[in-house]
């Protein structure tokens, strides 16, 4: 079995009806994919991803996400507070997320948004240490800032998702509880260092993800070029986190078999939430 530990299948691009979710995960069933996490990533969205997790059979977790800081208010701090609280018996809420810091979006780079994002990051920490949940994390430029606060609030563990970082910064991740969730990203023949840590990083620190509908991989990947030419670019869905996992396992020079179990074991001791759910078949 295998787990797409971050996919957003509330997105709009799924259809507001979560018809195309409801299709498409069907079809990742059939490959495999046992279970998904669908991260939260502002409070108007807390209860949608509540109810689609429980539609779907997945997981789901909540929080404010760094690109959303900008329109979020302190308030929503609390409403994250009491969503926890009030659904803290429910066995598919396994995380806080997605949080975080994102210092390559300009917008988000001036003095007052990084120190807004941080206030936003550390609050939430505290959350997690509070309902006693590991962490979900947004990393982009931002792993050594991440790092140092997460020193400072520790939490139980979790996934820096999507991670593009140097091999030092992931052994940081390592040793503070958290595995790595690769993605899309590592499926390019150019992603060279991306590759390279895919390859090299201890294997009990990978768990796998498609970001959905985000970050597709090569064989969906549509240039710029191709896109004014009419091709429409391919929706990333759970359905490609099972080529995805034998993307990895070629470069680890591993039996496909292995990485399933191994990404999956990694994801249920990184999300324990996830072990008293059912798979999806
Ligand atoms: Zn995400």
């Amino acid at each position: 079995m295998w787990i797409d530990t971050h996919c957003h299948l509330d997105a709009p691009e799924f259809g507001a009806d979560h018809a195309l979710t409801l299709s498409q995960r069907r079809g990742a069933a059939e490959r495999g994919v046992g279970l998904c996490v669908i991260p939260a990533v502002e409070r108007s969205n807390f209860d949608t991803v509540r109810r689609l997790a429980h539609r779907t059979g997945d997981a789901y977790a909540l929080g404010i996400h760094p690109l959303y800081v900008p329109r979020a208010d302190d308030s929503d701090l609390a409403a994250l507070d009491a969503a926890l609280t009030e659904h803290r018996d429910d066995p598919r809420l396994v995380a806080v997320g997605e949080i975080g810091l994102d210092f390559f979006v300009p917008a988000l780079c001036t003095p007052e948004m990084r120190e807004r994002q941080v206030f936003f990051y550390r609050a939430q920490l505290k959350l997690a240490h509070r309902h006693g949940l590991p962490v979900i994390l947004h990393v982009r430029r931002s792993a050594d800032i991440l790092l140092k606060h997460l020193r400072e609030r520790p939490v139980s563990g979790g996934i820096a998702h999507a991670f593009n970082g140097s091999e030092q910064q992931a052994m940081a991740f390592i040793e503070l509880g958290f595995k790595l969730g690769f993605g899309g990203a590592c499926t390019f023949d150019t992603a060279r260092q991306l590759r390279r840590l895919a390859t090299e990083l201890p294997l009990s620190a990978l768990v796998l993800e498609t970001d959905a509908p985000d970050i597709p991989p090569q064989w969906l990947y549509v240039t710029a070029a191709e896109r004014e030419a009419g091709r429409a670019q391919g929706v990333n869905s759970p359905l490609e986190l099972p080529r995805i996992g034998a993307v990895v396992a070629g470069l680890r020079n591993i039996p496909v078999e292995h990485m399933a179990q191994a990404s999956t074991t990694n994801a249920l001791a990184a999300l324990p939430g996830l072990q008293a759910l059912e798979p999806v078949t």
